[in-house]
């Protein structure tokens, strides 16, 4: 039974799931079987494949060269360098298995697959590039048909997945914090109303710091630069229309 790419995703994560003891090994292949059409026994190699990746222990079903590149891809992704020498390190006692087999024989492609993965490990992704094509996956949704984005949402894999990223930020100056913040007297900078509440942590007035300019476009880190605003005006000079 060939095995489709939806299914390789849906088995990767019930597999992944399992391992961290969201579900029973039982229920992930039942419902790799129900809700994805991943018969039993597939379902049944997708939770053991991937518990002996992340313990670097020899598997003995096979995985298809597809799912393999997949798997390695997500486990380097979502846990890290460990995660994949293991996966690499169990694959390999896979094929030294196999090899060996009666019905096996070489497999240079997947021996291919090991020293490209060891030699080149799939690089951390960029967060701004993650949120970029997060916007953009939302955006496709919501032109979609609501009884389409319903269906998917009906077999969804309900625990998020976490990936490992690469981030840059500034270092910023608190003095400009502190010193507006107290420029503006609890007032928001913008709308001239009170700030809505006051914070739990001290009892202050609660004012995000907004840069005129930002940051990323090259704006100063100064008090000149700065203005103290309320959560609404803020998310409305990020996200709204200029002021006039
Ligand atoms: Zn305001
Ligand atoms: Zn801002």
């Amino acid at each position: 039974m060939k095995i489709t790419d939806e299914q390789t995703q849906a088995g990767y994560e019930i597999a992944s799931a399992v391992y961290d003891g969201a579900m029973s090994a039982k229920a992930g292949a039942q419902r790799l079987h129900a809700e994805h059409g991943v018969n039993a026994a597939s379902a049944q190699d997708f939770i053991t494949i991937f518990k002996s990746m992340m313990e670097g222990k020899a598997y003995h079903r096979t995985l298809s060269i597809p799912a393999t590149r997949y798997f390695f891809d997500r486990l380097a992704a979502e846990r890290g360098p460990v995660a994949l020498a293991n996966a690499i390190e169990a694959t390999r006692q896979h094929l030294d298995y196999y090899e060996r087999l009666e019905k096996g024989g070489a497999q240079p492609t997947k021996r291919a697959i090991l020293r490209e993965y060891a030699a080149h490990p799939p690089q951390l992704k960029d967060l701004g590039l993650i949120n970029e094509e997060f916007a953009r996956k939302v955006e496709t949704s919501a032109s979609d048909s609501p009884d389409a984005r319903q269906a998917r949402l009906r077999t969804a894999v309900s625990r998020p997945a976490k990936v490992r990223v690469t981030t840059e930020t500034f270092v910023r100056n608190p003095d400009v914090v502190a010193e507006t913040l107290y420029r503006a007297q609890g007032r928001c900078g913008r709308c001239g109303e009170p700030a809505p509440f006051r914070r739990r942590r001290d009892g202050t007035p609660y004012l995000e710091v907004h840069h005129k300019k930002q940051l990323k476009d090259g704006g100063d880190d100064t008090v000149e630069n700065a203005i103290a605003l309320c959560p609404n005006c803020h998310r409305h000079q990020h996200f709204g229309p200029p002021d006039r």
